[in-house]
């Protein structure tokens, strides 16, 4: 793979493109436009890169390592902040995204919702299509969970991200929400994350349970391939040989993948640990660590919730993780 990075003017890009199509070479652009990644199969030989080195317009000609082309720090994109209602991820604020893990009713959500918006958070989270691992456990109000996010994120002034599992759940919350989930189950599900990829809303790419950085940042790629650079990467533990915590979190993952991706990195202590006890230390820890928000699951009662709910907060205990959070944030001059 190569990086052509140009400071050609509009109609010298054109020629550029065309140069490089004539080359049988797939062009892509990169960030503001001004660079662009030409992505072919063969290995790139040292004349064809002289060819293009020769392009009025070209500045510069770079053989890329990293598979990861466009999702890479390597691009040259400066840091990518991905807006959602009035959150910029990746713009140095720590982003909270709160909510139910599914949504059960009005009452439910608003009671949640509430809570969440008291509390300074930005986002509401509440699953409407819901990826269960028994056929038997609630799978989700579908379209008229989504109707009641977008009803409650009016009434509360929320933006709203919601998982699509397919193209059919695709479809409807593009109607009703401002950015969408892929969850772990379906990180690699790559026709899924085309699709997600064509849509022009913000994309919340959670890492799969097993998957590599690799091969999440690969995830990542298929996404920003479709034209799409909206995409927040989100750390959400993966599975080891420990049982006393739902996942293992890997911490590790979010400071490196900092340093590898100019994508913003947020935190799921919920689905990390599953224990209630440690989701306020490992928000202050994501906190510590890079990350540039997190997302945690908050039921009004949490005993009563039909997902999920043994590792949702209760409102009270939010709250003041939230507080904590805070803390950590202003002690690292970040605004929370
Ligand atoms: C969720 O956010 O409720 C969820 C199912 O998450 P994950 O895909 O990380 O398991
Ligand atoms: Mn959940």
């Amino acid at each position: 793979m190569i990086l052509v990075e140009t400071d050609a003017s509009e109609s010298q890009m054109a020629e550029v493109g065309r140069v490089l199509n004539g080359l049988g070479l797939e062009v892509r652009p990169v960030g503001s436009g001004r660079q662009i990644v030409c992505v072919t199969g063969e290995d790139l030989q040292a004349p064809v890169m002289e060819v293009l080195g020769a392009i009025p317009g070209v500045r510069r000609v770079r053989q890329v390592g990293r598979p990861y082309v466009l999702a890479g720090r390597e691009s040259g994109a400066e840091a990518t902040v991905v807006r959602v209602g009035r959150a910029a991820i990746g713009s140095g604020e720590v982003t909270v995204i709160a909510g139910p893990c599914a949504v059960e009713s009005r009452e439910q959500l608003l009671d949640a919702a509430r809570v969440v918006a008291a509390s300074g958070a930005k986002i509401l989270r509440g699953g409407t299509y819901k990826p269960r691992t028994s056929p038997y456990s609630f799978q989700g109000l579908e379209r008229r969970g989504l109707e009641l996010l977008a009803e409650v994120a009016a009434v509360t002034g929320l933006a709203t991200v919601t998982e699509v599992i397919d193209e059919r759940s695709l479809e409807a919350a593009v109607e009703y929400v401002d950015m969408l989930q892929v969850g772990s189950r379906n990180m690699q599900n790559f026709h899924l994350l085309q699709a997600v990829g064509r849509v022009g809303k913000p994309v919340l790419l959670k890492r799969g349970m097993s998957a590599t950085i690799e091969e999440w940042l690969m995830a990542a790629e298929y996404i920003l391939a479709e034209g799409n650079g909206q995409v927040v990467l989100c750390e959400r533990g993966i599975r080891t040989f420990e049982t006393y915590t739902r996942n293992t979190l890997d911490l590790s993952a979010v400071s490196l993948v900092k340093t590898l991706s100019h994508l913003p990195v947020i935190v799921d202590p919920s689905h990390a640990t599953g224990r209630p006890e440690l989701i306020a230390p490992m928000s202050r820890a994501a906190v510590a660590a890079g990350a540039d928000g997190i997302i945690v699951e908050v039921h009004p009662k949490p005993e009563r919730a039909l997902c999920d709910g043994k590792q949702s907060l209760d409102p009270a205990t939010f709250t003041q993780m939230m507080l904590e959070v805070g803390t950590v944030s202003r002690a690292l001059g970040r605004e929370a």
